[in-house]
């Protein structure tokens, strides 16, 4: 029988996320989750979730999660869009704005579900390659271009830009849009959200998967001008009109309601990120300056693969990407104490027992 119909799938080559292991008891260092519980305020929403009020659709623009976190942040809710995770808000950003025939512009190393997105929507892109540091250089992004994203801190990389950069960025592309993705802002980088008053063309993405540890709930969140929103929730509306579902978005309000308890988990996994990215110098490695919940690093003498298998047959998941420029690296999610000190020790008897390639 002739398969003709198969020539009419979409061809996609999709986003790979960080392995999700199957039985318990790994130590997951993959997918930049937070070690932390979310605010007790979430637990206790669930438990008092009245199952009968299932029957009804949800807000279908999230409102008062929008307005939670305009109030948050002295917007105005006109300012704030939500979505199922920041991936779902990013997915509906470029189809949104990402509609000229020049080309999108992102780094060559970033978030590797631009492009999947691009290719997916049929947007043209071009990727900038980052300095030999693996920094952004903001003067790269003033040529003509059909639009811009920037992940900020950067994404493996967790090198942040100074708003001064983000604001050069937006000032110097007055014809398309610029998408600051700030999945991992909660860990150390300034958030550009305050310069979305004065540049009408800035959309800034934000999640509650990492910071606030809710990355099983999906929920992400853009701000930028009302007009920038406003098409947002139309191509939201031409997709799914309810992504956020209600217990989602109350789950969201009462993290929201719990700042000191947010606060709190953010130091203890910055502390722990820099504990460990001392210790993990004085073993020889190197490393981008990390304002992120990941480390990014190095060793002249250890093979990355060689050192991501080592760790996993140890129960131990970090992230390696065979992708040029750096195949020799590994991310590595700040964990707990207890979860780095395991790391910390099985990178030790890795480099111990010498199994690393000689480069
Ligand atoms: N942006 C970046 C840079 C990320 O690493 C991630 C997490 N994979 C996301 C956005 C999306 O996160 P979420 O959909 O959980 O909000």
């Amino acid at each position: 029988m002739s398969k003709k119909w198969k020539e009419n799938f979409i061809r996609v080559n999709p986003y790979k996320a960080g392995e999700q292991p199957k039985s318990g008891g790994a130590i997951k260092l993959n997918a930049n989750e937070n070690p932390y519980p979310p605010a007790p305020g979430v637990a206790a929403l669930l438990r008092a979730v009245d199952a009968d009020g299932l029957r009804r659709y949800p807000q279908a623009d999230g409102a008062d999660l929008c307005r939670a976190l305009a109030d948050a942040h002295g917007l105005d809710p006109s300012s704030v869009f939500v979505a199922n995770g920041s991936d779902e808000v990013l997915a509906l950003a470029f189809r949104a704005f990402f509609n000229s025939k020049k080309p999108v512009l992102f780094p060559d190393v970033t978030y590797s579900f631009y492009p999947v997105w691009c290719e997916l929507f049929g947007i043209s892109h071009l990727r900038i390659a980052l300095d030999e540091d693996f920094r952004i250089r903001a003067e790269d992004y003033a040529g003509e271009n059909g639009g811009v994203v920037i992940a900020n801190p950067n994404a493996p990389t967790g090198i942040a830009l100074p708003l001064s950069d983000i604001e050069r960025i937006a000032s110097s592309n007055a014809e398309s849009v610029v998408i600051v993705d700030e999945a991992y802002v909660d860990f150390g980088a300034r958030s550009a959200v305050e310069l979305t008053a004065r540049h009408e063309n800035l959309l800034v993405t934000q999640t509650f998967s990492k910071g606030r540890a809710l990355a099983g709930l999906r929920l992400g969140m853009a701000f930028g001008h009302a007009d920038l929103i406003a098409v947002l929730g139309a191509v939201k509306n031409s997709f799914n009109s309810y992504p956020v579902d209600s217990v989602a978005a109350a789950a969201g309000v009462a993290s929201i309601a719990d700042e000191a308890y947010f606060a709190e988990r953010r130091a203890r996994v910055i502390a722990t990120r820099e504990r460990v990215a001392a210790a993990l110098r004085d073993m020889g490695f190197s490393m981008t300056d990390s304002a992120a919940n990941f480390l990014f690093v190095t060793h002249a003498k250890a093979d990355a693969s060689a050192l991501f298998e080592y760790l996993k047959e140890r129960g131990i998941l970090v992230r390696h990407f065979a992708l040029p420029r750096i195949e020799r690296h590994l991310r590595v999610t700040v964990g707990t104490d207890e979860e780095m000190d395991r790391l910390l020790e099985a990178v030790s008897d890795f480099l111990r027992k010498g199994r690393q390639n000689a480069v």
